[in-house]
């Protein structure tokens, strides 16, 4: 029997910001040669691991600062580094940023309860499954729950940037039809300053966030054919693309015109790319 495509919020951010990336990324094999180990992928997933010990209310073995710390050196990924140095560098911050996460952690001495930490949710679609993988699910004294999602690589964050992120809002629809009778909210934790903000979308809000997500998803998945003649069109993200070579080497396409990374002008787009549809503009 064939297996039921899923669609993660990395799929479906990744095909909003350029189809020809999701071919690479996902479809195409030839794009797996080129898809290089990142340290900041590494650092990340570093953290993540640590605090998923030390949040997850069934590892009695990481509780307290120490304890995170060793978990944190046990969760090293030492890829995508250019040198020892960085990588010892990079190593330092992470130690920082967890010790005064477990010593805030302590003195908000929050009564929330941590129900779950990094754990897969789904939602069947018609034509999907729509996964998400949150990291911390905590559920506070009035019976909201709380979706936390940290950010390593930030150090503001604001309530608009919650509203606006395609994979927060994913999360919490996954989360209010997993649990329908509970109010839920998520919120970003950027790890570096402690700093937080929420947001919660409303009914209708999600019922539309649903509904814009199944079109989607069921454009992305039609694609099927076009992904094969997709002619990829310079961006302002290529400058930090994996596939920067392979798309380089087709004839259509001109890298003269991908814009610089500080240009604030509108990156051209071919024609010949056939663009993700109105829907995008709808979701946010
Ligand atoms: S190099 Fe540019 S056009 Fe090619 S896959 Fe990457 S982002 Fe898309």
């Amino acid at each position: 029997m064939a297996r039921r495509p899923t669609l993660s919020p990395s799929k479906i951010t990744t095909f909003l910001a350029c189809p020809a990336k999701y071919r690479y990324q996902y479809l195409d094999s030839r794009g797996r040669p080129f898809m290089k180990a990142k340290s900041y992928f590494s650092f990340g997933s570093s953290l993540h691991r640590a605090l998923e010990r030390f949040h997850d209310s069934s590892d009695t073995g990481v509780t307290t600062t120490e304890e995170l710390l060793t978990a944190y050196e046990e969760s090293w990924i030492d890829a995508g580094y250019q040198s020892a140095e960085e990588m010892a560098e990079a190593f330092g911050e992470g130690y920082e940023i967890l010790e005064q996460h477990a010593q805030e952690w302590v003195r908000r001495k929050t009564t929330a309860k941590t129900l779950f930490t990094e754990r897969q949710f789904s939602l069947e679609l018609e034509a999907f499954r729509l996964i998400g993988r949150i990291d911390r699910l905590d559920e506070h004294e009035d019976g909201r729950l709380e979706i936390v999602d940290y950010k390593s690589g930030r150090s503001k964050v604001e309530e608009g940037d919650v509203k606006n992120d395609i994979a927060m809002s994913i999360y919490q629809l996954l989360i209010r039809r997993k649990y329908p009778d509970r109010p839920a909210f998520a919120t970003i934790y950027a790890l570096r300053t402690g700093v937080q903000a929420s947001a919660e979308l409303s009914d209708a809000e999600i019922d539309q966030l649903q509904s814009d997500i199944q079109k989607l998803g069921e454009e992305i998945l039609s694609y099927t054919d076009s992904y094969w003649e997709l002619r990829p069109s310079p961006k302002k993200i290529c400058n930090g693309c994996d596939f920067l070579k392979l798309c380089s080497a087709d004839p259509d396409f001109d890298a003269s015109l991908i814009p610089s990374v500080e240009s604030e002008s509108t990156p051209p787009t071919a024609s010949s790319e056939p663009g993700p549809s109105s829907i995008q503009e709808s979701l946010f």
